[in-house]
């Protein structure tokens, strides 16, 4: 039986539907997963994508010829049945389930298992065939539950309100900015976000996630709110003059899966490092390739030699795609494109 994906320079293809799945060249039909900058990128003719990513995908990507299905809604493309189901790793995102002669492909995107405020919960989709990302697909990879994470930033944030000092965090302005912001307790202090936050939190307030209120810098106005501010920006932010307003004795921090590897944190020059991904850690992969009940698994980024060789052990057929994508890579460096 043909392949229903298959690895083409400008992405991945499915031939009998001639579309892409998060194609990196321009192409005339493009599947999208989420709105990250290595999955929606500029340029094709026509986009799909689920109908809750609409308003981050415009914020991003501005007027594009976008059509959106709600998730579990199927069409059906030159005899391929698409539709799309949630992956549970920011808002809007979807995995794309292919059905064709016979054959069920489920392409992931980007996903994680946890729960998290701001998104639908990720959906197992049995399947044939399971192309999966593996970005954190190693066994050190194990994460906390994100309350704990969160419960250790208020209680960072609280010591530095006493202080009198700001606390700066650094993190992915699109979902995990915004999954930080709905999980911490905006009771103790005022919060400030980056420019490059705001288009993003707009779009999430519009498709209904709640969010604590936040501001500008601009628009405080007494300077000892400065000090008592939880300030959420991107790792570019920390590393500029932008910084300075808050002080000399501010405190930063930097949330990312990528803490969790010692030396990342002070190779960035953060006091303090929070352990929070997007991404399935080793078991959700493993947890979340069980539960599609595929024999066989292609990797498309992160750890894929690690993972594919797991996977082969345990009995199954397993795979690697070349891929452009790597958001979390791009976390890692600090060194966030605009508005990504
Ligand atoms: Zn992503
Ligand atoms: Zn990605």
């Amino acid at each position: 039986m043909a392949d229903l994906v298959v690895e083409r320079p400008e992405g991945l293809y499915c031939p009998p539907g001639e579309f892409y799945i998060d194609p990196w060249r321009p192409v005339a039909r493009a599947v999208i997963t989420h709105a990250h900058s290595d999955h929606a990128r500029f340029g094709h003719a026509h986009y799909l994508a689920a109908k809750p990513a609409e308003g981050v995908l415009r914020a991003r990507l501005g007027d594009i010829h976008l059509q959106t299905l709600a998730y579990g809604e199927a069409i059906t493309h030159h005899g391929v049945k698409v539709s799309l189901h949630p992956a549970g790793h920011v808002l809007g995102s979807a995995q794309v389930r292919l059905e064709h002669g016979g054959q069920v492909w489920v392409a992931s995107g980007d996903y994680k298992v946890a729960p998290d405020r701001t998104c639908a919960p990720f959906e197992p989709v049995r399947c044939d065939v399971f192309i999966t990302e593996s970005t954190f697909g190693l066994p050190i990879y194990r994460w906390c539950p994100d309350d704990e994470v969160f419960a250790e930033i208020n209680e960072w944030w609280a010591r530095n309100v006493a202080h009198s000092r700001a606390s700066v965090v650094a993190c992915y302005s699109f979902g995990k900015a915004q999954r930080l912001l709905a999980g911490i307790d905006p009771s103790i202090g005022p919060i400030i976000t980056h420019g490059v936050v705001d288009p993003l939190n707009r779009a999430y307030r519009e498709e209904g996630v709640a969010l604590p209120e936040t501001r500008h810098v601009t628009e405080v106005k007494d300077k000892a709110d400065l000090k008592r501010a939880l300030v959420v920006c991107p790792p570019r932010a920390v590393a500029s003059t932008w910084l300075r307003r808050f002080g000399a004795d501010a405190q930063t921090g930097f949330a990312s899966g990528w803490m969790q590897v010692r030396g990342n944190r002070r190779r960035g020059g953060y006091d303090r490092g929070f352990v929070l991904s997007d991404h399935a850690d080793w078991p959700g992969l493993l947890q979340a390739i069980a539960a599609t009940g595929a024999q066989r698994v292609i990797v498309t980024h992160g750890s894929s030699n690690a993972m594919v060789r797991y996977l082969r052990e345990q009995g199954l057929q397993a795979g690697a795609f070349t891929t452009e994508y790597g958001d979390d890579v791009v976390e890692a460096d600090a060194q966030p494109e605009e508005g990504a």
